[in-house]
């Protein structure tokens, strides 16, 4: 199941023999396997024959600033990137060993997460681009959310969309008249550190109860759009977001914005996968 040309790079990457690979799925964009090393150590890999050079690489960059914002979270150490001789790109990273949510689990993920968006920049944006699944994310500085969430986020997949012929012409219009009422719509906030794709497939709990979060689209941004992206696809447990808003209460009306912040990703999906995302934008975005 893993191309011989993988398990060679893999092999000299990580300087040791491989005694064992077995296929993990769940992934929406890569391929991915667990890796036994001949000394024991267990990896988990991901790879792609077709993404951008850099994506694997933005990952890691990705996952290294979460781990560096210091809170409990537990974020998968990178060991490696690289590609092989046929250009398939890899990420090999620490194996969390999925488990049960303790009873204090999701309390404890949602303090870890506001500890998290406690991390601010004085812009929005961040050190690079990287990437939102495998479509680039451009991550250029913005003072303000409002332009940041237009020009880096909104534009360039309304934009994609539209060329690609899943949203019509039209959809524009309704787009333009929403950019106009955002700053009135969104509270102003500092930038904070997101995650940036934080839905149920993106993390779990490991053995000890503790979340783990991956696959992350790193950047300072505001935390509602984070919020809102956790709700999008049924919503966390109900004790993640009281103890988030117990560390940082969100300003009321929240949910009355989480639509907004959510076209970012259902843009994205509507670009990736099609289906029905692209009438969950136009159904939103006529409202305003
Ligand atoms: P993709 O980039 O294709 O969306 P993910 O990074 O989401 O792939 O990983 C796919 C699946 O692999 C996840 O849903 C999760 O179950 C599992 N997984 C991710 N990271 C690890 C890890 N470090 N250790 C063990 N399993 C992992």
């Amino acid at each position: 199941m893993i191309p011989p040309s993988l398990k060679k790079a893999l092999q000299e990457s990580l300087n040791s023999d491989i005694k064992s690979i077995t296929g993990v799925s769940g992934g929406s964009i890569n391929r991915a396997a667990r890796l036994e090393l001949a000394s024991g150590k267990l990896c988990f890999v991901k790879w792609n024959e077709t993404a951008d050079p850099d994506m694997f690489v933005k990952e890691q960059k990705g996952l290294e600033a979460l781990t560096a914002a210091g809170t409990m979270l537990c974020i998968p150490e990178v060991y490696t990137t690289g590609r092989t001789t046929e250009d398939t790109g890899f990420l090999v990273q620490e194996f969390i060993d999925e488990g049960r949510p303790k009873k204090d689990s999701a309390r404890n993920f949602g303090r870890e997460l506001a500890r998290l968006h406690q991390n601010n920049a004085k812009q929005f944006g961040f050190v690079h681009d990287n990437y939102i699944g495998r479509l680039p994310q451009s991550n250029q500085a913005h003072a303000n959310w409002t332009d940041f969430f237009i020009e880096e986020r909104l534009a360039p997949q309304l934009q994609m969309a539209v060329d690609a012929g899943k949203l019509g012409s039209q959809t524009n219009h309704h787009f333009e008249q929403l950019y106009e009422q955002l700053p009135d719509l969104l509270p102003k906030e500092p930038p904070a550190l997101l995650h940036g794709d934080l839905w149920g497939g993106n993390y779990f709990y490991d053995g000890s109860g503790q979340a783990t979060v991956y696959d992350p689209a790193v950047y300072y941004g505001h935390r509602e759009i984070e919020l809102a992206f956790t709700h999008l696809f049924g919503g966390f447990e109900a004790n993640f977001y009281h103890s988030y808003e117990n560390i940082t209460p969100l300003e009321p009306g929240f949910s009355d914005r989480k639509d907004i912040y959510n076209l970012y990703p259902l843009l994205v999906h509507a670009n990736l996968f099609g289906g029905s995302y692209a009438r969950q934008v136009r159904s939103i975005v006529k409202r305003f």
